[in-house]
């Protein structure tokens, strides 16, 4: 199978006045296209900078990303969206005027663009929403017309950083339902970025579990769910406390007693 990301030994480091921080250590994984991946680890990690280096917004000191097989520069970001924490829609645009932000940015606001966007509102419930405002909206409706303005512009790999975690429980446990269904439903290969495990099993066909900092490859775990299971029916399976308290231990090491994933998930 054809790797789409491949990370070889990467490690990167903050340089201030302060000192060094080493963030990164010898990571190396790789993505298969069409895969969804979780990274797992404690806040501070470095899950996020390992997105920032997927989109090139800083360099490897050490060891190489390849992308499609190349090495990743400037040029490959132009496939590769990013969806973050805060939705970052524009309160004063309409929803459908957000979600051609990219579009007008990247000036490819054409008929066929809008027919695709109005396409996309439509397959997810958000057409009869399109001239409302942001502030009109659900944080999980929100979300979900953050994840279309990232879509619209046809990105190979999709990057999620902690994307449902300013939403409250209940919604979060929806959205991450409804974006994962989204994403599988277009096809699209994902990096998911996360401290909450149990998302990570929900969502995930493979899970990177990071040390502390400097984040370093723990364990890599695949999960194993029949590909039509949303990530709320995944909750309720055996198996998911399973690979729950497989990181958990992982995480927290074979002394600390074994988490009930169902109380807490
Ligand atoms: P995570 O997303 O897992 O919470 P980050 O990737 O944001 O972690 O950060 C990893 C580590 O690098 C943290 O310990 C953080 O304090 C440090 N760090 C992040 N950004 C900077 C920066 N601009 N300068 C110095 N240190 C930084
Ligand atoms: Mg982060």
């Amino acid at each position: 199978m054809s790797h789409l990301l491949e990370f070889e030994h990467v490690s990167y480091s903050y340089h201030s006045i302060g000192g060094e921080t080493l963030a990164l250590s010898d990571i190396s994984f790789n993505l298969t296209a069409g895969e969804f991946l979780a990274v797992v680890g404690p806040s501070g990690c470095g899950k996020s900078t390992l997105l920032n280096l997927i989109c090139h917004l800083t360099e490897p000191e050490q060891g190489r990303i390849l992308y499609k097989g190349e090495a990743l520069t400037k040029d490959s970001v132009r496939s590769i969206g990013y969806m973050l924490q805060k939705d970052h829609l524009f309160q004063w645009r309409s929803i459908e005027k957000n979600i051609y932000l990219g579009l007008e940015i990247q000036k490819k606001l054409t008929p066929k663009t809008k027919e695709y966007a109005a396409h996309l509102l439509q397959k997810y419930g958000l057409y009869e929403f399109r001239h409302k405002k942001p502030s009109e909206l659900s944080g999980g409706m929100r979300q979900r017309a953050a994840l279309i303005r990232t879509l619209v512009l046809s990105p190979t790999l999709l990057l999620l950083d902690e994307p449902f975690s300013a939403l409250d429980y209940q919604t979060r446990l929806n959205t991450a339902n409804d974006i994962g269904s989204i994403i599988r439903g277009e096809q699209k290969s994902a990096v998911l970025v996360t401290h909450d495990l149990s998302e990570a099993v929900s969502l995930a066909d493979r899970i990177l579990v990071l040390s502390p900092r400097p984040g370093k490859v723990r364990r890599v775990i695949t999960t194993s769910f029949p590909d039509d299971m949303t990530a709320l029916k995944r909750r309720g399976t055996n198996e998911f406390k399973d690979y729950f308290n497989m990181i958990w231990k992982e995480m927290n090491g074979d002394e600390e007693s074994t988490y009930s994933a169902g109380t807490i998930c």
